[in-house]
């Protein structure tokens, strides 16, 4: 995993090894290194930016140029000098496909969506505002959700949140693996590791799903630690 890592981003791997100890990162590479797409991945590989092409599956003009909208809001730092979307590109050459419709706001993270069958979405959007596009293209480029992060503070009421989700139709396992499962520190972000309640990758969490007093809001826009920590994703340590 390292080796090919290394040779990924064209780097020494006495130099990585150097910078995986000031990271403290496992043996293994973190996921998000696993999970990030690579220079060779998108539509101009071994270029000075990743192309991830978008392609839509349905849906009208005003609903792409909303995800166009929000999503270009990603790269309007410094994540857009390594990488850019084009979009309304053809199902077989893109990296991301987006159907519109019931089933939920999700997507593949990251580099995942490089292994599914060429006429399958990789991103569903139930809904097609802020949050949602933001939210869903943050877990594209390759993040996971917040209120997993090893340092999170928070202490569930399963029972509370199993009973609300079922609702939703959500399983308790559901729970398990998209609320409840702390990541190992492989994880953690390589430039902002802390927990980040302004993270548009959390879920709002009302305060009778916990039983430490922690509640959070629906949080729509990018926070400076999700910036830094996809630039991290990004950037050969
Ligand atoms: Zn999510």
């Amino acid at each position: 995993m390292l080796d090919s890592y290394a040779e990924d981003v064209g780097f020494d791997r006495e130099l990585l090894d150097a910078a995986i100890a000031d990271f403290r990162l496992t043996p293994r590479g973190t996921a998000n290194f696993q999970k990030r797409w690579r220079r060779n991945d998108g539509m101009t590989p071994g270029g000075r930016k990743i192309t991830l092409s978008v392609h839509f599956i349905n849906g009208d003009a005003s609903l792409h140029r909303n995800v166009q909208r929000y999503s270009n809001n990603w790269l309007s730092g410094a994540l857009g000098t390594k990488l850019q979307f084009k979009f309304g590109v053809r199902q077989s050459q893109s990296q991301i496909a987006i159907h519109f419709g019931p089933g939920g706001n999700k997507s593949l993270v990251g580099r995942e969506s490089a292994n599914v069958a060429p006429h399958s979405a990789t991103m569903n959007l139930e809904s097609q505002d802020e949050r949602a596009v933001t939210h869903e293209f943050g877990h594209a480029l390759g993040l996971s959700h917040e209120h997993q992060n090893p340092s999170v503070p928070i202490v569930w009421n399963k029972p509370a949140v199993i009973r609300d989700m079922a609702r939703e139709g959500w399983s308790r396992r559901d729970c398990e693996e998209n609320i409840f499962n702390k990541f190992g520190r492989d994880y953690e972000c390589v430039r902002s590791g802390a927990f980040d309640v302004r993270s548009v990758m959390l879920y709002p969490i009302p305060s009778h799903w916990t039983l430490n007093g922690f509640s959070s809001t629906l949080n729509s826009r990018i926070s400076p630690n999700d910036r830094d920590c996809v630039v991290g994703l990004y950037t050969p340590p």
